[in-house]
């Protein structure tokens, strides 16, 4: 369309375009992987990602892909050269006004439920130059937005306090899972053995099998838990703090000990916590690879501390892909798996390889969370242990063949997660109705903004307004609301997940 601002200048206008050309590779190889064109969030994972893992993902593709990319632009290059300096004024209006009529008729077949004006709008931004602009926009108003954080709640208070004193030790741990579905949890009714461990202390588990997400990847749902946030006010969380300063204002010690790679939106929850300790672990099994059981010292000289009142996050890696990378080899139960067969993560053909290391996943996620309740345990406090999964996970489940966790419309097995809460026998001598609260809500459905609200109560701690009736060890809870955030912001209803 804008052929007609530079009918004069045609080789300009050709070379003004290029960068938006050389994406376009790219943006086809997103495509031809996962069916999506390079968003937003396509965009926030490369800008987290680093060489090796991009390398380990792409390694199959890499040669395939550079040979294509240097014989594409080398064609454009050619295109410019023979393009004419310049055409007729009469040329160019025709040709613009052309590219107008055909994106005007174009928006007509765009069959979502929304006005014509809208579907134009929809058009500019999912067109691939409209697009990538939007995406490019939006991570740095995002990147910017999150480095101000600091300032911008630097006077934020929840006046948070405990409701009671409680006699003795106080130690309450919650487990930010990753991708870990519900869908593959034996104590949620999956037919394989992915949770031995647990199974055995299920009679102490308290186990909620309707929870919905608030995001589809981490860096949105982590921060729809601890904060007031909603999947419908997602940019809240950038002016309020977590429910880490909470618990600090109401007299805890705060850990944060992490084996993931620290997001933008993370790393602002992170930041509150009094003591903070990072394992950073690569995505893949080449190097600085950290399981998730490397935390259990970190929490074990946390507990030597012996803090009267400490609350303690463990963010893991979970199940995150690479799944071979997050266990060791005495895990590799469900065989044959990918920790000897190299393959790729979307290849259907494989599914059985990458479905027995995912599972695989999760029977070493078992098996951490069962020693961190004994540690716990051990410590005879006033105690709790949480676990829940940021989001879950995509499994080839149906004709979609869908895998991982990155497509921008969640599916049902993304949004469906586990959450479990383990109560130490102090804290059920000590608040009997609390449990017998949280029971009575195991098949209640729960949204994201629920978490920050139960874990707020789980530690007997509230605040003036706090909307107490939105947790689920409350007796006027009555359920919660699920939503998902997906891709470019847009919200999805859990019930209409396919
Ligand atoms: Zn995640």
């Amino acid at each position: 369309m804008p052929v007609l601002i530079f009918y004069k200048h045609l080789k300009l206008y050709a070379w003004i375009l290029s960068p938006f050309i050389a994406v376009v590779p790219a943006s086809l190889f997103c495509v031809y992987l996962y069916h999506i064109p390079i968003n937003y969030d396509v965009l926030v994972v490369i800008y987290n990602t680093n060489p090796a893992e991009a390398y380990e993902f792409a390694r199959g593709y890499m040669w395939y892909f550079i040979i294509f990319l240097v014989f594409y632009l080398f064609f454009y290059i050619k295109l410019i050269e023979r393009l004419p300096r310049e055409v007729s004024l009469k040329v160019s209006l025709i040709m613009s006004m052309a590219g107008l009529a055909l994106f005007c008729v174009l928006s007509l077949f765009n069959d979502q439920p929304a006005t014509y004006a809208a579907k134009l709008k929809e058009g500019v931004t999912r067109s691939s130059f409209g697009g990538l602009t939007y995406s490019v926009s939006n991570l740095v108003k995002n990147i910017r937005i999150a480095s101000r954080h600091k300032e911008l709640v630097k006077d934020f208070k929840f006046n948070a306090r405990q409701k009671q004193n409680v006699a003795g030790r106080q130690v309450y741990v919650l487990i930010i899972g990753e991708s870990s579905r519900a869908k593959s949890w034996q104590i949620l009714g999956y037919n394989r053995e992915t949770s031995p461990n647990l199974a055995k202390k299920d009679s102490q588990l308290v186990k909620f099998d309707n929870v919905c997400s608030g995001g589809y990847i981490t860096n949105l749902a982590v921060p729809l838990y601890l904060t007031r946030a909603t999947p419908d006010n997602y940019d809240q969380h950038f002016h309020e703090k977590s429910i880490v300063a909470a618990f600090n204002e109401a007299g805890f010690k705060t850990y944060w000990l992490s084996n993931q790679s620290n997001f933008q939106d993370v790393a602002m929850l992170t930041e509150e916590a009094s003591e903070k300790v990072y394992l950073p672990s690569d995505y893949t099994f080449t190097k600085n690879v950290h399981m998730d059981m490397k935390l259990l010292p970190l929490l074990k000289s946390v507990l030597a501390n012996a803090d009267q009142k400490s609350f303690i996050v463990l963010h893991t890696l979970g199940s995150h892909y690479r799944y071979s990378a997050r266990y060791p080899e005495e895990y590799n139960f469900f065989r044959p798996s990918t920790k000897t067969n190299l393959v790729n993560p979307t290849d259907y053909t494989k599914s059985k390889y990458i479905i027995n290391s995912y599972d695989n996943t999760i029977r070493y996620t078992d098996a951490l969370i069962s020693q961190v309740i004994d540690m716990i345990r051990q410590t005879d406090a006033t105690s709790s242990v949480s676990y829940i999964s940021d989001h879950g996970e995509d499994m080839f489940d149906d004709e979609r063949r869908l895998s991982q966790h990155i497509h921008p419309v969640p599916s049902k097995y993304i949004a469906h997660v586990p959450l479990f809460v383990w109560l130490s026998p102090k804290y059920r001598s000590v608040f009997p109705d609390k449990v017998s609260n949280l029971k009575s809500h195991e098949h209640s459905p729960i949204g994201s903004q629920n978490i920050f609200f139960s874990l707020m109560d789980i530690g007997n701690i509230t605040y003036p307004q706090i909307d107490s009736a939105k947790s689920i060890t409350s007796p006027a809870f009555k359920g919660g609301v699920q939503r998902i955030l997906g891709g470019g912001g847009k919200v999805y209803k859990y019930s209409d997940l396919k």
